[in-house]
């Protein structure tokens, strides 16, 4: 998917309603180990990688448009 359509998808026309950032996520914990990508609404109980156990890296979504 493109960044474009990412962004289109985010304000609001999408038809998934499973991307859209309106649920309460604040972010999403990652693992940089194990490129595992976790996020806070799905996360039950500690931030720990399910692959390694190592505890996760949190970052915060604060701007959907960038790319970095
Ligand atoms: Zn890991």
């Amino acid at each position: 998917m493109s960044i474009i359509d990412t962004v289109k998808e985010a304000l609001g026309s999408g038809p998934s309603a499973k991307s859209r950032p309106d649920d309460g996520s604040k972010g999403a914990y990652w693992c940089d180990d194990c490129d595992v990508r976790i996020r806070d609404v799905d996360l039950e109980g500690e931030a720990n990688c399910p692959e390694c156990g190592q505890e996760m890296r949190f970052e915060a979504a604060t701007g959907r448009s960038c790319a970095c």
